[in-house]
């Protein structure tokens, strides 16, 4: 697509938008699009180098050179807040506020949000989730501790596309280490402070230029509005991991570049209950409603296969690569049970683990009677469980916690040893 085409399709969008929010002041329209043409006007030889960017990236993906790390079990990313104003709207921004909001963000792409099976029958076998998580940067770029929330005093404006820059570079970490959340009141800086939200597509340029970003209104942060409405930030970083609105440039199939989203005009409702049907598009077809990438910010529940595939390979981008990277997890502060403890894998014929996956409990034999350390951690690298034992059997209880991946990690004197295990 030429640059002009890409230009003008943007400026339609942005168009329609515009006299949707004239309309209606949408709370949830996010200007996304408005924001990358504004960005692509200005640096116009960077829509052409980031299309091929994305054409070599998927390239590569499909052959998987062994240059590219392998698939993680989970890709995990740091997070930084820089939150500008404690108070926005009259609502509290604070650490414990930031915290809730990550867990949320969690929830909706790992599809453990509260109403993922009440989604429409239709769309049920369409959902998709992603092992991915979020978590707040615990060492800063000079690698200092931190909690991952930076606070400025009140300031706005930085979702706009041009006249910013400089200020939202003073304040950027890293933008290949860490994702960069800015949460203003008034996001545009133009005294309306419903808009909830910005954030920009991959861009190597901007990842260079410390200009990757996410702007967020702090009113609109779980639990300073309703469930669903928080889940406008999923949204957000639904952007930001390359996702278009379903209904973006109208009702063209496949208008998102995603061929399992049926085209839509946007904000057509959600379905009044479990038995009614959702609206139509102009094929006659049901609309995903409840899908995160569309405005019904009543039923955000889902994302779909093609999606989920489109942020996949979005995560191989050179801007988002780095990212989840091993190298960039041990700079920012994630602590993993291999680097917890050094797993050597010296002791691991010694001992027997089992049953894998597990039901309930997990049983340790070894037949030597030297006293070891048993460590269990979650994917986040938590330590759920600590023991020492030197019996030739013993039992690790694991039926209060949530299913998922864990790291049975034990270490003795002369060595030690990691397994993996899924809890049903
Ligand atoms: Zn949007």
């Amino acid at each position: 697509m030429s640059i002009y085409r890409l230009i003008s399709l943007l400026a339609g969008v942005a168009c329609c938008i515009s006299s949707l929010r004239a309309q209606e002041q949408h709370p949830a329209s996010c200007r996304t699009p408005e924001v990358m043409q504004e960005f692509y006007t200005l640096h116009p030889e960077e829509a052409t180098k980031e299309m091929t960017a994305r054409q070599s990236s998927i390239r590569e993906l499909k052959s998987r050179p062994t240059t590219i790390t392998s698939e993680p079990d989970t890709y995990h990313i740091a997070v930084v807040f820089h939150v500008y104003g404690t108070t926005q709207g009259g609502k509290t921004v604070d650490d414990a506020l930031i915290r809730g909001a990550i867990d949320k963000l969690n929830e909706d792409f790992q599809g453990r949000n509260a109403d993922f099976n009440t989604v429409h029958d239709q769309f049920k076998p369409l959902r998709a989730t992603k092992n991915i998580s979020f978590f707040l940067a615990k060492l800063d770029p000079e690698g200092r501790p931190t909690t991952g929330i930076n606070y400025y005093p009140e300031a706005s404006g930085f979702a706009n596309g041009n006249g910013y820059d400089a200020l939202v570079q003073a304040d950027a970490w890293d933008n290949y280490r860490y994702v960069n959340v800015y949460v203003q009141h008034d996001i545009f800086g133009d005294g309306t402070t419903f808009n909830s939200g910005v954030a920009y597509y991959p861009s190597s340029y901007m990842s260079d230029n410390k200009l990757a970003r996410i702007v967020y209104n702090g009113a609109y942060l779980h639990t300073n509005t309703d469930p669903e409405f928080a889940s406008v930030l999923t949204h957000e970083f639904g952007h930001f991991f390359n996702l278009i609105h379903t209904f973006e440039r109208g009702c063209t199939h496949p208008n998102d570049e995603v061929e399992d989203t049926p085209p839509c005009t946007s904000a057509q409702g959600c379905h009044p209950s479990e038995s009614a049907n959702l609206p139509q598009n102009c094929y006659g077809d049901l609309i995903n409603a409840e899908n995160y990438m569309d405005y019904n910010s009543g039923c955000y529940k889902m994302f779909t296969r093609g999606q989920i595939k489109r942020v996949d390979t979005a995560l191989y981008f050179p801007s988002r690569i780095t990212l989840w990277q091993d190298s960039t997890l041990a700079s920012t502060g994630l602590s993993r049970p291999t680097s917890i403890a050094g797993s050597d894998d010296r002791i691991g014929n010694e001992f027997k683990i089992y049953p894998n996956p597990v039901a309930s409990h997990i049983t340790i034999r070894r037949n030597s009677p030297t006293p070891y350390d048993i460590q269990v951690f979650n994917t986040l690298g938590q330590a759920i469980h600590r023991s020492r034992d030197n019996r030739s059997t013993t039992h690790i209880h694991m039926e209060d916690v949530p299913p998922g991946l864990y790291y049975i990690h034990i270490s003795d004197d002369s060595g030690s040893t990691v397994q993996k295990i899924t809890r049903l």
